[in-house]
């Protein structure tokens, strides 16, 4: 805490020493002097470790300041760093992000860097390398033993130097030997300093773009050394990721980097494979399932420029890039690039930031822009670029709704869609069946008494998981095994409704000649398990798919000519008023998995709701149409984005507490102060209870950033004043999950 960090043993100001603001990590909204002793070289962005309470921290440089006398200084125990590990617009944008996220600097600061080196890892090791008279004698042949030439050869490979922990498998005496022969050398090396992606043997040649493609490539190509928004609105499959390879290509000659957001690499192991073929080298990939090592090696290897091309998902918004050139968002409107909880940041929102300061252009690509996107192309700031067919010549695939009321359905299957499937497996096409819902069933309840197996911390109903023999909560990750009969009455309990796994069972038994694989989290458990499932459906071993929002990401399945959508009525009527645009993107997604190859694709659509008027438009005159009713709609409404809006969540381990305290915030913003800010709630979130707490929210919406922000700074001096005890509360600002 702050008293204890400015008492204790510590050293009193005077003239002429040096003091710093470092930023150290905690719920603190400021920066803490600390003093530099003599002889240390202090610089914006190098690490620090300092004393502060009873232990001590790391934290980062940030800025000299003039020592205030008054108050006792203590002072930094060691620098880590030689040099600046930020470069000078990213730590603005750190500053930027945390005063627009409403988000303490010290937290926000620390995202820019891997875990090992937020916990003081230093970047130097003890390494060997081959001296000249090392090279000589391995070529002269004249070095006896075995162990000793075979270490020398190891050196011989790298000629800066291997790092000692790489050489653990020679024996000491063997390190020391050659060393005392004057064949090597020891000598500290930087971490990461071997890194170096050859770029040289690309092994497929780049396609030749069609008139849509290039006019795009040339647009952008025509200025690059300026910040420029790009909107690439491509329908799905129309060669967008060609048009990046194009764009990267030109980058990487000019000696620059690249850096490539999606949305989530565990899920597109296509994506890097096909960015490693066409460009000649595996771009370096930054996401959270590396190791701490894997991660530190990826990050340097950016952080120094040696990474030409970095793929990564939100986190890597912030990473260091000595020689950025080009920043990609692939699709641009999934709602995962931005961080829902803690530092809310948006990763999209972020880079475009940075590219600004440093004179960069962006492209943000999808088939389906988000309306932030669509608005800001309305209003001049974006420039869109179409593309508006598919790049081989496939047609768009034909959307048609099927009627299931009164229908008798076999498992969640029409008998229209069941006909359809067994058409197109007897062609020999493939089909996808898209349910948004894993699991074996939603629900397990006793037909007899009424009782649901119902989740013991939140306000939900445990999913069924019949092949792990679990009953999961999906929104606090509690399970418990099934029991056997209705714990109330002792009657049969049965599922209701519909999941994943049950629909992989249904398909089985109507189609049990075809493979099934099934694309959802749950088959994401192991490592290797998606990448091998999707080999099965490649090869056409497994015709048909069963998969959810997973499946909808950027996936290429040449042979799928059939889409059914089981349960779009599950989308249609979303209690937030972003549902509509999820439901339409989603829908457009997954719609796009079929047809793109040489088979004409169809697409049916199961619902309650034919004359529904947003899924009739949705269906008839496509997303743009939608999106642009939605736009409409949202500006009558007086929503984002044509309004700016955020999120103050309060939970609690009783009720009334956290609504109490936003209704005190509600009734501050609420004042003749204020004008042009709507203040909505406190009402329950829409999960009331979640893990145990119960969960209120209010909503705040401005005409501009500047009131909006305004009246979050208000906000902010709440924090840690008046906190009520065992309340939690955040902003998230540009909300999207409420
Ligand atoms: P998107 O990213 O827009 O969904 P992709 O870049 O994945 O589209 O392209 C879809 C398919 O079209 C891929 O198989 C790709 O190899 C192919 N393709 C893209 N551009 C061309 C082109 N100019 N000529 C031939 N095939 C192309
Ligand atoms: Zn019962
Ligand atoms: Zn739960």
């Amino acid at each position: 805490d702050v008293q204890s960090h400015l008492t204790g043993p510590s050293v009193s100001s005077q003239a002429g020493v040096t003091v710093w603001q470092v930023a150290l990590p905690g719920p603190l909204f400021r920066l803490f002097s600390y003093g530099i002793p003599e002889g240390m070289h202090p610089v914006s962005g190098a690490r620090v470790r300092v004393p502060f309470g009873r232990g001590q921290r790391v934290g980062i440089l940030w800025r000299p300041t003039t020592p205030e006398r008054e108050v006792s200084l203590k002072y930094v125990d060691a620098l880590l760093d030689t040099g600046s590990l930020l470069d000078a617009p990213l730590l603005a944008c750190l500053e930027w992000a945390a005063s627009y996220y409403h988000f303490p600097l010290g937290e926000v600061a620390l995202a820019a860097f891997p875990p090992a080196l937020r916990k003081g890892q230093v970047l130097s090791q003890p390494g060997m390398r081959l001296t000249d008279a090392g090279r000589r004698a391995l070529e002269d042949g004249g070095i006896r033993g075995s162990r000793q030439r075979e270490l020398l050869m190891a050196l011989a490979e790298q000629p800066l130097g291997v790092a000692e922990s790489a050489l653990m498998h020679f024996p000491r005496a063997t390190r020391q030997g050659v060393v005392q022969r004057g064949w090597a050398e020891f000598l500290t090396l930087p971490l990461g300093a071997t890194f170096s992606d050859d770029l040289s043997a690309a092994s497929i040649q780049p396609l030749s773009l069609n008139t849509a493609q290039a006019s795009a490539v040339s647009a952008i190509s025509a200025d690059m050394s300026r910040f420029r928004v790009w909107l690439l609105d491509g329908v799905t499959g129309s060669g967008k990721t060609e048009v990046y390879l194009s764009l990267i290509a030109r980058v990487l000659t000019a000696g620059k980097q690249v850096l490539v957001l999606v949305p989530e690499i565990a899920l597109t192991p296509q994506l890097v494979s096909r960015f490693a073929l066409r460009l000649g080298a595996a771009p370096v990939v930054l996401h959270s399932a590396l190791t701490d090592a894997e991660r530190l090696q990826a990050w340097l290897a950016a952080q120094s420029g040696r990474a030409s091309v970095v793929v990564g998902t939100r986190s890597a918004a912030f990473q260091p890039l000595a020689n950025l050139g080009l920043v990609i968002v692939d699709e641009e409107h999934d709602a995962s690039l931005k961080q829902s909880e803690g530092f809310g940041f948006h990763a999209r929102d972020v880079v475009i930031w940075r590219a600004r300061a440093q004179e960069v252009p962006v492209v943000l690509g999808s088939a389906t822009p988000s309306l932030e996107s669509l608005r800001n192309a309305q209003m001049n700031r974006y420039e869109t670029l179409f593309l508006p067919e598919r790049a081989k010549g496939a047609r768009m695939p034909v959307l048609n709704l099927i009627d299931v009321r009164g229908q008798r359905m076999s498992g969640g299957l029409s008998p229209v869609l069941i006909e359809a499937i067994e058409r197109h497996l007897v062609a020999g096409g493939q089909a996808l069946l898209y349910l948004n819902r894993r699991g074996y069933a939603p629900n397990l309840l006793c037909h007899d008494c009424g009782w649901v197996a119902a989740c013991r911390h939140c306000d939900a109903f445990m999913t069924w998981h019949r092949q792990s023999r679990r009953l999961k909560c999906h929104h606090c990750g509690e399970e418990q095994s099934v029991p056997e009969t209705c714990p109330v009455c002792r009657s049969e309990l049965s599922p209701r409704g519909l999941g994943t796994e049950q629909l992989e069972d249904v398909l089985a038994g109507l189609f049990p000649d075809f493979g099934i694989e099934r694309l959802d989290r749950d088959a994401l458990s192991r490592k290797g398990e998606l990448a091998r499932r999707l080999a099965r459906i490649r090869a056409g071993d497994a015709r048909l798919i069963v998969g959810t929002q997973i499946v909808v990401k950027g996936h290429d399945f040449p042979d799928v000519s059939l889409v059914g959508v089981v349960d779009a009525d599950q989308g249609l009527f979303a209690n937030d008023f972003r549902g509509s645009e999820r439901f339409a993107q989603q829908l457009t997604q997954v719609a796009g998995r079929a047809g793109r190859a040489d088979r004409p694709g169809t697409v049916l659509v199961q619902t309650h709701h034919p004359d529904h008027p947003g899924l009739n438009l949705l269906l008839r005159s496509g997303y743009g149409a939608y999106a642009a009713q939605l736009l409409r709609e949202r500006a009558e409404a007086g929503l984002p984005p044509l309004r700016f809006s955020a999120l103050i969540r309060a939970d609690g381990r009783d009720a009334p507490a956290p609504r109490h305290l936003l209704d005190t915030m509600a009734s501050g913003l609420s004042t003749a102060d204020w004008v042009g800010l709507s203040v909505w709630g406190p009402v329950e979130a829409p999960l009331a209870r979640r893990a145990g707490r119960f969960r209120y929210q209010l909503l705040l919406l401005a005409d501009d950033r500047a009131l909006l922000h305004d009246a979050l700074a208000h906000l902010d001096a709440w924090i840690g004043s008046r906190r009520p005890s065992g309340v939690r509360w955040s902003i998230d600002v540009d909300p999207l999950d409420m």
